[in-house]
């Protein structure tokens, strides 16, 4: 019981945070019973955007963008690694372009949970109900195009491996609390 029990790590990027959507976006949480066990604001630099966002994410922005290029039909002349890299930059950019607000959430199977209610990664794709299909529609086809950052509102811990690795990245111990919130009545009830 205890280990599907699960804290994941959400991120409420800086276009969430600029648009006021904060609010929306955490109530979304809750309402499905998910705990709040640590939250702050930070205006993160670019040595620690680097370390949330590795190098080793490129190959990944590369194979996103250019699976919205082919099916918007977009043909660039630029080689694909380079795009991959310029898209990581504007990445960076983006996520520290103003705060962020940082959490951990606790629940049963809560990564994946979380996953399903943020939606997927390019927001033209994502399932309407979902955090990203309900308020932005972009694509990561055109965030990169545009070098603007793939501005899809917030981020989410992949696995139960990152989410463990993110959490240690963002949070100290102190920060993080455990309690009893009135679901755990339901979800433990012996
Ligand atoms: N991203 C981007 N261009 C892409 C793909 C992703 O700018 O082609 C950004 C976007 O903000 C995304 C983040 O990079 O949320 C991390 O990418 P990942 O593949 O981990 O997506 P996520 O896990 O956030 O859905
Ligand atoms: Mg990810």
């Amino acid at each position: 019981m205890k280990e599907m029990i699960e804290r994941t790590l959400v991120i409420i990027k800086p276009d969430g945070v600029k648009r006021s959507l904060s609010g929306e976006i955490i109530s979304r949480f809750e309402k499905v019973g998910l705990k709040i066990v640590g939250m702050k604001m930070v205006w993160i630099n670019k040595d620690f955007a680097k370390k949330h966002y590795p190098e080793a994410l490129i190959p990944v922005l590369t194979e996103k963008t250019f699976l919205d290029y082919d099916a918007i039909g977009i043909k660039v002349n630029e080689k694909r690694e380079l795009v991959g890299k310029g898209a990581y930059e504007d990445l960076l950019k983006y996520i520290t372009e103003g705060p962020v607000i940082a959490m951990v959430l606790e629940g049963v199977h809560a990564v994946e949970v979380v996953r399903k209610l943020v939606g997927s990664t390019s927001p033209y794709k994502s399932a309407p109900g979902t955090i990203r299909g309900d308020f932005t529609h972009i694509s990561m086809g055109y965030a990169t195009y545009k070098k603007m950052g793939g501005r899809n509102l917030i981020h989410a811990s992949g696995t139960v491996e990152e989410a463990k690795k993110e959490i240690s990245l963002w949070f100290k111990d102190n920060e993080l609390h455990s309690f009893k919130s009135v679901h755990d009545e339901h979800i433990m009830p012996n």
